[in-house]
C-alpha cells in the first residue's frame, strides 16, 4: 500500500494504555495497541510515539501540592509509559528505544533530534518520555513539538471517539463529525481536539494532525496509509 504519511509522531494518552481500569497499565491492551503500531511499522512507517501520563498523575488536578513539582510528577510519569510502549514493542519483535527530555541515563537515551532521525531512518521506533521537559506544558504540546522536530509528515493523535465531533458525541446524539477542520476553527470554536498551545503551534508550522479511533488499533496503518479514519486538522 502506498504510503501517505512517511514519519508520523503517534500521540497516545496515558489513559489508553491502561483500558478499563482507567489507571495503571493493562499489559493485554498495551499489546493490542502495539500490535496495530507493528501493522504500520511493517508497511515501512518510520514512527515517533509520545505517550501521556494520564493513567498515573495529571499536575493540573492534583489539589494542592505546588504546580511545579506536580507537573515533573506527571512528567515522571509519561517516562514510565514510554518504558512500557518500548518494551511492548519489541516483545512483538519491533525495534524501539526510548528517548526522554530530561536527562536520566540510567533509565533511558536523552533526546536529541539528529538522535531520535537517525533511529528513525534506521527502522526503529522512538518513544519519547518525559514530554516538553517543562512544566506547564501537556503532552500535546510535546507531541507537536516532537513532530516538528523530527519532520513528520503528520501528527496521528489516538483518541477514544472517531474524530472530532461539534459538542460531545457521548452526550448528543445529533453530534456531527467533521472530516477536516482548520487551527483557525479548532481554536475559536474552543473544540477539544487538544489544548490551544498545540493547536496554534501546529497552526504556525503546518503540522497537519489526524484525529482517530484506537478503539481499532489497525486504524493507525490505516491513518497512515491515507485511509479515510477521522478527522484531518489542518489549516
Ligand atoms: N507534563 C508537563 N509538561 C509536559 C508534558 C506533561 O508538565 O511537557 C505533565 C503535566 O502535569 C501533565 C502530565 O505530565 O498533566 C501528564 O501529561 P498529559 O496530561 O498531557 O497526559 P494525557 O492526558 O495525554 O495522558
Amino acid at each position: 500500500m502506498e504510503l501517505k504519511y512517511k514519519r508520523i509522531l503517534l500521540k497516545l494518552s496515558g489513559e489508553a494504555l491502561a483500558g478499563e481500569k482507567k489507571s495503571g497499565f493493562d499489559e493485554t491492551v498495551i499489546a493490542s495497541i502495539c500490535g496495530g503500531i507493528r501493522k504500520a511499522h511493517d508497511q515501512g512507517v518510520q514512527i515517533g510515539i509520545v505517550v501521556g501520563g494520564g493513567n498515573f498523575w495529571r499536575g493540573r488536578s492534583s489539589g494542592k501540592m505546588d504546580r511545579m513539582d506536580a507537573d515533573k510528577i506527571g512528567m515522571l510519569a509519561t517516562v514510565m509509559n514510554a518504558l512500557a510502549v518500548k518494551d511492548a514493542l519489541r516483545q512483538q519483535g519491533v525495534p524501539a528505544v526510548v528517548m526522554t527530555s530530561a536527562v536520566m541515563p540510567q533509565v533511558a537515551e536523552t533526546f536529541t533530534s539528529d538522535k531520535a532521525i537517525a533511529a528513525l531512518e534506521a527502522g526503529t521506533i522512538v518513544v519519547f518520555g518525559g514530554g516538553t521537559g517543562n512544566p506547564i506544558f501537556s503532552t500535546d504540546t510535546a507531541s507537536a513539538l516532537r513532530a516538528l522536530e523530527i519532520s513528520a509528515d503528520a501528527m496521528l493523535k489516538a483518541t477514544m471517539v472517531d474524530g472530532v465531533y461539534d459538542k460531545d458525541p457521548h452526550k448528543y446524539p445529533d453530534a456531527v463529525r467533521y472530516e477536516t477542520l482548520t487551527f483557525t476553527k479548532v481554536l475559536d470554536e474552543r473544540l477539544a481536539v487538544m489544548d490551544s498551545t498545540a493547536a496554534s503551534l501546529c497552526r504556525d508550522n503546518d503540522l497537519p494532525i489526524l484525529v482517530f479511533d484506537l478503539g481499532d488499533p489497525d486504524n493507525i496503518a490505516r491513518a497512515a496509509c491515507g485511509e479515510k479514519v477521522g478527522t484531518l486538522v489542518r489549516e
